[in-house]
């Protein structure tokens, strides 16, 4: 399938594009629609969807009843193991990156061209986790800008969001070669510039696509299936799960799904009880 403008063909509802406006409908989607957001939220501020604009309409826009998921706590503070973590002590993303890039804890950060910290906003509400640097994210030292990252940005564009407004990011900062799975060690030492990531953005929901990033975020070995469709909670931030873009490449039936799953993440990002 070519990427493009239209390599994301989600539906929409009731005549309403899926964008600036953000869908907020537990409805089915309609088969037809493209979406093609008009406005873009801002991160902070969003636009107020349109299902807010009475009290009906606000009781309308309650989230569906998600099956409560996972619950991954906070380290204690003061004596446990995180407390003597030298990741605390750097208070911005930007001090983050030339300790990425200078890690070799693991093989990754020999054999990378790149280390791939992340990028976008670092107030986002909404923070969206990967699994792993491909080849053009190596080359370049940017998240998700090959095609799953084509894909990803049209993702984005239709619950009305520019790549700029969220933060994009990686469980691993570096390629695996032949983008082979991450293994267990190498997401144990990765990991912490994740969470250090997401303690400095505290965003209002974070999107893990795909097994790997829920996974390191959730602390479980569940299949895709078992965590989809549920609220679970990140140190108490509400963690939806969804597809990898490249798995959509792979099989587009998961599109409609994906789609689901986005619009829940951008009522949670509106303020929809979470
Ligand atoms: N796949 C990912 O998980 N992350 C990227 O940055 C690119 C592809």
């Amino acid at each position: 399938m070519e990427l493009g403008e239209s390599a994301l063909v989600l539906p929409a509802r009731g005549g309403q594009t899926a964008g600036g406006r953000a869908q907020v409908s537990s409805q089915a989607p309609s088969d037809s629609a493209v979406p093609s957001p008009q406005n873009t939220a801002s991160r902070k501020a969003p636009a107020a969807p349109a299902a807010k604009a009475g009290t009906g309409a606000k009781a309308a826009a309650k989230l569906p009843d998600l099956e409560p998921g996972i619950v991954a706590g906070a380290p204690a503070g003061g004596d446990d193991l995180f407390a003597a973590d030298p990741l605390r002590a750097l208070a911005t993303l930007d001090a983050l990156v030339p300790v990425i890039d200078a890690c070799r804890k693991c093989q990754l950060g020999h054999s990378r061209l790149h280390s791939v910290p992340g990028e976008g906003d670092p107030k986002a509400g909404l923070v969206v986790v990967g699994e792993a640097p491909g080849a053009t994210e190596d080359e370049t030292g940017r998240p998700f800008v090959g095609r799953a990252g084509k894909l990803l940005d049209d993702i984005l564009k239709a619950i009305g969001f520019r790549r700029e407004d969220v933060f994009i990011c990686n469980v691993l900062k570096c390629r695996p070669p032949e983008n082979r799975d991450p293994e267990p060690l190498e997401v144990a030492a990765c990991s912490p510039y994740l969470h250090r990531q997401l303690e400095l953005i505290a965003p209002r929901v974070i999107l893990a696509m795909g097994r790997p990033a829920a996974h390191a975020l959730l602390g479980v070995n569940l299949s895709l299936g078992e965590m989809r469709g549920k609220l679970h909670r990140y140190r108490g931030i509400p963690l939806i799960v969804t597809y990898h873009p490249a798995a959509l490449l792979r099989n587009p039936h998961w599109k409609r799904p994906t789609w689901d799953d986005i619009r829940i993440a951008r009522r949670i990002y509106d303020g929809d009880s979470a």
